[in-house]
Order: C-alpha cells, then structure tokens, then sequence
C-alpha cells in the first residue's frame, strides 16, 4: 500500500466562490489552452462550477512542468515495478525537482494573468496530485 493511491480515491469537493454551490472537484478539472507571448504550451488548469459555469483558476501547465511531470511518472513506474531503496530515493528527487520547477513557474506566469493561488488553501495542490500519482 503507499498514500499516493489514497489520494486518488478522495473525493475532493469545492464551494464555487460566484454561486456558493457544492460540486466535486475531480470531475469538473479542466484544462484549456492559454495565450502567452513566444510560449505556445501553456495550459490553464482550473475548475468549472457546474451550476453556474464559474471559472476558478488552479495552475499552470508548460512544457517544462509536462517534462518534469513524466520524468516523476516515469520514477514512480519504474519504484512500482521494483521497490528498492534507490529507486525511492529517485521518486522523491523526481518529487521535489517537480515540485520546485511547478513553483517557480506558478510565480512567473500568475502575475501575467492577475491570478492568485486558489482560495481554498491547498486546492490547487490537492488537483496536482491526482495526474501526478495517476498510473494506468
Ligand atoms: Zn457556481
């Protein structure tokens, strides 16, 4: 057993800030693409209130937070085959290089589209966890 499949299996739910409706967070994830100057990969990650259609923004995808992003997928793949102490300690480097490349690109992007982070502290990282320890 490891506590990233438990994260998986919680139900999340959010109260929409504009209807102060109730909904499930990890059905109503989406992405969509944004505009941003000499960068074509930038995605938008946020939630869609399904009462009243409300946006509320959760963070950002580049290519350099998808890179990383494999990279750690690929770590734990490689862990859930073969546990082995160093294979662990490659998932955690892979985890905190993540981590610190999603920050930084957070902070850079955010002020370009005068957006915080998300009101419900913690959200935003509760969303990254679901791809991040999704396996197939
Ligand atoms: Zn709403």
């Amino acid at each position: 057993m490891n506590e990233q499949n438990e994260t998986i299996n919680q139900v999340v739910t959010a109260v929409c800030a504009a209807c102060s409706q109730e909904f499930q967070v990890e059905q109503k994830v989406r992405e969509r693409l944004v505009t941003v100057r000499d960068e074509p990969n930038v995605k938008e990650v946020g939630l869609q209130c399904p009462h009243c259609g409300d946006w509320t923004h959760a963070y950002f995808t580049t290519s350099k937070t998808r890179r990383h992003m494999n990279s750690m997928k690929r770590e734990i793949a490689l862990y859930q085959h073969m546990r082995t102490e160093a294979r662990l300690k490659s998932v955690r480097r892979a985890q905190d290089k993540y981590k610190a490349v999603f920050e930084k690109e957070q902070n850079r992007l955010r002020p370009l589209f005068g957006v915080q982070s998300p009101t419900v502290d913690g959200l935003g990282q509760q969303i990254v966890d679901i791809p991040k320890d999704g396996e197939k």
